[in-house]
Order: structure tokens, then C-alpha cells, then sequence
């Protein structure tokens, strides 16, 4: 089976509604006529509204950046998956690594944010990565298959098969610093093997796994290559149109 590559762009806490509607337009005329992929960009919740608005007219899918495990209540600063999907939203990054290390969301919190999100109808695009010291223990794997573990391993295959996976080694975000497309591989492999253990060989096949760490226009090509990886998660370079979609069109690019 083929899997429909994915690129996506998370804006972080970047962009006012007028600045996120403007790059939006800008998206827009750079995208026109896209390749064969799903594109999403995750802007901040208060400019969710404003995305959406400017690419009312478009495939782009818009999501958030976060969701809360539960769908209201006394929960000051969150908002719901239910929200997001009223908002227009039909997509939901979970376990960031920027929230994993300033919230210290981990484990159980985060499977429960997964279910919150499917429950909505939200695509739960769940992130998870090694910091350098795990890597330099040689821990990669494992901590990744642990993240994997504490947070998806309770869904059935169904619920699994909605979800995207974004594999983005910390040491790799926002620091110019680009696991090499063998790396990127090597722990892309380790997760599609795990998913084959947990759900069988056609979810396996089916799943996609997103790679995150400094993906640029100049190393998309090389990354998008390895039989494993099925897309990006941008950080950085999202918040340029002409960037973006130089990504987006990475069979294009030299
Ligand atoms: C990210 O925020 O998920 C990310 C990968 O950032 P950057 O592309 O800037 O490294």
C-alpha cells in the first residue's frame, strides 16, 4: 500500500490572527495547484480562526497545537477537541516535545489526549523523539518505543489507524541540527516494526510516520527518500510560504 505523504507546519506560538491570515494567503498562492498530499498547518489557537477563514476554500487542513483530554470543564488555559472541531479545525498535534519538556506532559496524560482527540473526529498527530543524552546512551529506540507504548498501545487497530505519528528527535528542533536521512530511518524502521507488533503488518503498511528536527526546502528531498518516512512536521521553516511549499513540493526540489 501506498501511503499519501503529509506535510505539516507548526507555526508554535507564532503569528497574531492578521499575521496568521496573511501567511494563510500567502499559502494559498503558493500552494496553488499542490502535489499529491496532505497539508496541515497548526497555527496558535487564537489564530485558528482566522486560518481557517483564509483557507475556507482549500484541501489545507488546519489543526491545534494541543488538546485537552477531557471535552469541558474547570480546566483554565485549555481548550477541547470538541472546541477544535467547532473552530474548523480537523487535526491535533499531542506530546510536542516543547510540551513535553515545559508542561511535562508524558504517559497516561497524553494516551488520553489520543483518545480525546479520535473521540472528536480530530487526526491525532502524535509526537514523540529522544533528547541527545538518550541518544548518545544509545537509548534512542528505546524511549521512542516507550513514548509509543505509554501513549497509543491501548487503541485498537481502528482507532490506530487514524492516527500520524511524527517521529522528531529534540536535539533536532529548532536547532539547525538535522538527524541524517539514515538516522531518521533507522528509528522510522523501529516504529513501523512496533506498530506491525502491536496492530499487524497492515497497519504496519498503512501508518504514516512524519519526521520532525529542522526540515528545510534543501533537505527535504533526502529525507523524504528513506522507505520509512512518509512526511515532515515543520517547525521553522512553516512560517515562510515560499519555504513551505518548496517543502510541499519536494519531488520538485534538486
Ligand atoms: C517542530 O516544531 O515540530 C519542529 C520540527 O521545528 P523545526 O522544524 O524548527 O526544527
Amino acid at each position: 500500500m501506498s501511503r499519501r505523504p503529509m506535510l505539516a507546519g507548526n507555526w508554535k506560538m507564532f503569528t497574531t490572527p492578521a499575521e496568521a491570515a496573511a501567511l494563510g494567503r500567502a499559502m494559498r498562492t503558493a500552494l496553488m495547484d499542490p502535489p499529491a498530499v496532505d497539508i496541515a498547518l497548526f497555527p496558535p489557537f487564537t489564530s485558528i480562526a482566522a486560518l481557517v477563514a483564509e483557507l475556507k476554500a482549500t484541501d489545507i487542513i488546519v489543526g491545534g497545537q494541543d488538546v485537552h483530554p477531557e471535552p469541558e470543564g474547570a480546566f483554565t488555559g485549555n481548550v477541547s477537541a470538541p472546541m477544535l472541531v467547532a473552530a474548523g479545525c480537523g487535526a491535533a498535534l499531542i506530546g510536542h516535545s516543547e510540551r513535553r519538556t515545559y508542561e511535562k506532559e508524558a504517559g497516561e496524560y497524553l494516551a488520553r489526549k489520543v483518545r480525546a482527540a479520535l473521540a472528536a473526529g480530530l487526526m491525532p498527530v502524535f509526537c514523540c523523539g529522544e533528547t541527545l543524552a538518550e541518544r548518545e546512551a544509545n537509548k534512542a529506540l528505546e524511549i521512542v518505543r516507550g513514548q509509543l507504548s505509554d501513549a497509543l498501545a491501548g487503541l485498537t487497530g481502528s482507532e490506530a489507524a487514524r492516527v500520524v505519528i511524527a517521529y522528531e528527535p529534540v536535539w533536532a528542533i529548532g536547532t539547525g541540527r538535522v538527524a541524517t536521512p539514515e538516522q531518521a530511518q533507522e528509528v522510522h524502521a523501529a516504529i513501523r516494526a512496533w506498530i506491525g507488533l502491536t496492530w499487524g503488518a497492515g497497519l504496519a503498511r498503512s501508518m504514516r510516520i512524519l519526521y520532525g528536527g529542522s526540515v528545510k526546502p534543501a533537505n527535504v528531498r533526502g529525507i523524504m527518500a528513506q522507505p520509512d518516512i512518509d512526511g515532515a512536521l515543520v517547525g521553522g521553516a512553516s512560517l515562510n510560504a515560499d519555504s513551505f511549499a518548496g517543502i510541499v513540493r519536494f519531488q520538485d526540489t534538486e
